[in-house]
């Protein structure tokens, strides 16, 4: 028997480091994150702090930055941390993104130097927590019709508006607000318990249980022009931080399919159906081969991606065909591996329904597959077909 990423020879294309940086955050998911990630998806709860300290001192939390606290490292290591975290849960890999790429991406590219000083070293040890308000209840995949303003009023900026879906929102110390200005969008610190800041969260979601989805209302929030990203102007701001958060999901959509075709496998080998282990019915693997192959194929696209995005020369494009092709065919793994494990199947006792209802989140998120669909439409034709 061979692995789904043996047959690939999936290692043979990472340095020993990368190696060992993803055995060491899957020692961590086995030990601090699977044992318990069932049941708060099951009760909608997590220790999002605790959690935030255990990310922080394994490293994870902005890890592709450098300086300020921050590892470092390679954009392959980081996919291959994000693979392993969303192979534990959705919802946890969503907090390390959300944290790491979005808030703590938005200050480090968009920051000034007392700013960076201020939150960055606290967010990497993962002492404070971060979260993106850029979506809001009538504009997600368009946010350049953003409700939300920003208006001065002498020294300060006063802040009105509503954010939705926003991740983190409940529990994070500073919320990154993008907002209409008279120049432009325009993005903030908003520190939590700012007078004028209410935060709800989302109650009765399916999907992404162990992760704290929230809405922010934004009502005369006044900030003083220190709160300003003073990097950021106009859409591209925002869009830069979503394309860093969208590059982790490329490796992380594979590593919930990775769980789910494993589980899979275990299980076709284990039960037995007319008298024979499922896993020797032919129909069976074929499932199991064409699930093979698209993971496969999507491991090999996330490390090219990756090194394309270590060289410096990646694009938007190509990180957009990465997010539609990996998370779509996770999700397909996800749904056929369902139907190996049966009625079994629909239960929290394996991880797979929990993947599938988790990727139909991320397959909306950070771009929907269509809106990816539409920015390789538009690469291939010239045409943008968006409006
Ligand atoms: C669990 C979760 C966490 C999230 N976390 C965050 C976060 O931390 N911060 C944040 O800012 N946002 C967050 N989001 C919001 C997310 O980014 C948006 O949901 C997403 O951008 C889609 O926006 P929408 O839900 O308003 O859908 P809409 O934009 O209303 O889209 C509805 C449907 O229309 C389709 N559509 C849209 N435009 C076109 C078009 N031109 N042509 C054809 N079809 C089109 C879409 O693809 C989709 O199928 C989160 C969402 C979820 C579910």
């Amino acid at each position: 028997m061979i692995t789904p990423t043996a047959l690939f020879a999936f290692d043979t294309l990472l340095t020993e480091e990368e190696r060992e940086i993803r055995n060491t955050v899957r020692r961590v998911c086995d030990r601090e994150i699977r044992p318990h990630v069932a049941e708060w998806f099951e009760t909608g709860e997590l220790p999002a702090r605790e959690l935030a300290r255990t990310l922080g001192s394994l490293g994870v939390l902005g890890m592709h930055l450098e300086g300020y606290g921050c590892a470092g490292m390679g954009a392959v290591s980081y996919g291959l941390a994000c693979l392993e975290l969303e192979a534990a849960d959705s919802g946890l890999r969503s907090l390390v993104s959300v944290q790491g790429s979005l808030a703590m991406y938005a200050i480090w590219k968009y920051g000034s130097e007392e700013q960076k000083q201020e939150w960055l070293p606290a967010m990497a040890a993962g002492e404070r927590i971060g979260c993106f308000g850029l979506t809001e209840p009538d504009f997600g995949s368009d946010p350049a019709g953003m409700r939300t303003t920003a208006k001065r009023e002498g020294g300060d900026w006063v802040l009105n508006g509503t954010k939705m879906w926003i991740t983190n929102g409940s529990v994070a110390d500073v919320a990154v607000v993008w907002a209409r200005t008279d120049e432009g969008v325009r993005g903030f610190l908003v520190p939590a318990g700012t007078p004028g800041l209410t935060v709800n969260d989302v109650k009765h979601k399916i999907s992404l249980r162990a992760s704290v989805t929230s809405e922010l209302v934004l009502d005369g929030v006044r900030l003083p022009d220190a709160a300003l990203l003073p990097g950021a102007r106009g859409l591209s701001g925002p869009l830069g931080c979503l394309n860093e958060a969208r590059f982790g999901i490329v490796f992380g959509a594979m590593g919930a399919a990775l769980d789910c075709l494993e589980t899979a496998i275990a299980y076709a080998g284990d039960r037995e159906v007319f008298a024979k282990p499922l896993a020797s019915y032919q129909l069976t693997q074929e499932k199991l081969a064409d699930m093979a192959l698209e993971l496969g194929k999507g491991l090999l696209l996330a490390v090219h991606l990756g090194r394309l995005k270590e060289a410096g020369t990646i694009t938007p494009e190509q990180v957009s065909a990465g997010k539609l092709n990996n998370v779509r065919e996770a999700l397909e793994i996800a749904r056929k591996c369902r139907t190996l494990l049966g009625a079994s199947g629909i239960t929290l006792e394996y991880p797979v329904i929990r993947h599938a209802v988790n990727l139909e989140s991320v397959l909306t998120y950070e771009g929907t597959s269509e809106i990816h669909s539409l920015v390789l439409g538009k690469a291939l034709t010239g045409i943008a077909a968006f409006h």
